[in-house]
């Protein structure tokens, strides 16, 4: 990356807000396929791992309101309701209730009212479900352990406790199904009436089972015609139901957006506590120790806990700050750009604009740039020429 060749033409405005993301590093069974820091639920480790995200939060010196607060994993539902209520009766006396949004990650057939009463009475207004499939042979082949039944009484009951902005994930080009399936789960997340849904195509994360199984030959990943065709059929059944993709993977109707996660396109500020979490603060990107016991050390010294550190150059930021931003249906603002990064986008990413709109996979005006809706099942391959100019 040259920094010689372009120059910022604005000085950046600083941002002071700031979302909190806490890592429960803690699942009941790991997934075939998960790559998330987690380790098996216990209860001795999820009070000292509570406590020493406590008291990580004491060694930044932060400035209540926070915008928005995401507890997620691992697995926050597999806390107990008295650990639940702990975490979050301390955790909201030290940063206030966020001013935006509260969203706590559950796992179907994990919780139950009393969990979910606690969730409301300290404030948590979005849940985010990880429903995954409505094919009892696709979670099985997941390694997730809920049932299809289990999604369907997970958000009834959290109705019924009140919630209304309720997201579910969705994986798709699982292998053993097709596109016939995978419309059918769409459909019944649909018919659930929820405002937010996420649909990811099944990844294979090295150091994963899954993984390991297709290195092996064991199992035969979905061809890449019916993986788009997948993602193609989810975007027309979700925006005739009145969900609209507001993000390539993500959808939600008017208002239902997730704020935190749109930070993060934003490239905004956000603090992760807790092992593994990652951070974009004061300047700083930092990543926990993924393990336990050397976290909870660290943080007993009063030490902070990352073992990565990286400080970006204001280029860097920019680019980063547009691949993030282009992975929204609006894509990058060009003064909202300016002001956050100093650099102007339409000069900085002349080259791969020029290219890409020429070849009909990305729309500009003076004012904006955005993927086009034929490049949005083939993002990655676009956003790598916004890293490095
Ligand atoms: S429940 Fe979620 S975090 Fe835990 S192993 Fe499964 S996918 Fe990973």
């Amino acid at each position: 990356m040259s920094e010689k060749r372009f120059q910022p033409i604005a000085s950046p405005t600083p941002d002071n807000t700031l979302s909190v993301y806490i890592h429960v590093p803690f699942c009941a069974r790991k997934c075939r396929y998960c790559s998330f820091y987690s380790i098996p639920y216990n209860p001795d480790a999820a009070d000292a791992w509570s406590r020493a995200v406590l008291r990580e939060l004491d060694l930044y010196t932060l400035q209540p309101p926070i915008q928005t607060l995401y507890i997620g994993g691992g697995s926050p539902s597999v806390l107990s309701v008295s650990q639940i209520e702990f975490l979050l009766s301390r955790l909201l006396e030290k940063t206030g209730r966020p001013t935006e949004e509260f969203t706590v990650e559950i796992n179907p057939a994990q919780t139950d009212a009393a969990f979910f009463t606690v969730l409301k009475t300290y404030g948590v207004n979005r849940l985010s479900i990880g429903a995954q499939s409505f094919h009892p042979e696709e979670l099985s082949f997941l390694g997730r352990l809920h049932q299809p039944e289990d999604i369907f009484h997970t958000v009834k009951t959290a109705r019924q406790c009140g919630f209304e902005n309720i997201g579910l994930d969705l994986i798709f080009a699982v292998p053993g199904s097709s596109l016939k399936t995978w419309k059918q789960s769409v459909r019944k997340a649909i018919a659930l009436d929820i405002p937010h849904l996420s649909a990811y195509s099944l990844t294979y994360e090295s150091d994963t089972p899954l993984f390991r199984d297709l290195k092996d030959e064991k199992i035969a990943p979905v061809d890449e015609d019916t993986d788009r065709q997948m993602y193609e059929a989810a975007i027309d059944i979700l925006e005739s139901a009145g969900l609209e993709p507001y993000e390539i993977s993500n959808f939600a109707r008017a208002g239902f957006a997730c704020r935190h996660n749109l930070r993060y396109w934003d490239n905004r500020p956000w603090l992760g506590l807790g092992p593994s979490a990652a951070s974009w603060f004061r300047g700083q990107r930092t990543r926990n120790i993924a393990d336990l016991e050397r976290y909870i050390e660290s943080i007993r010294k009063n030490q902070w806990a990352f073992d990565e550190v990286q400080v970006p150059s204001a280029l860097e930021i920019a680019c980063e700050t547009a691949v993030l931003n282009l992975r929204k249906s609006a894509g990058v603002n060009r003064q909202q750009f300016i002001s956050q990064t100093g650099f102007d986008p339409m000069e900085l990413f002349a080259e791969p604009i020029r290219h890409y709109a020429a070849l009909g996979l990305l729309e500009y005006t003076a004012e904006c740039v955005r993927l086009a809706r034929p490049a949005w099942a083939v993002a990655d391959s676009i956003l790598c020429d916004f890293a490095d100019v």
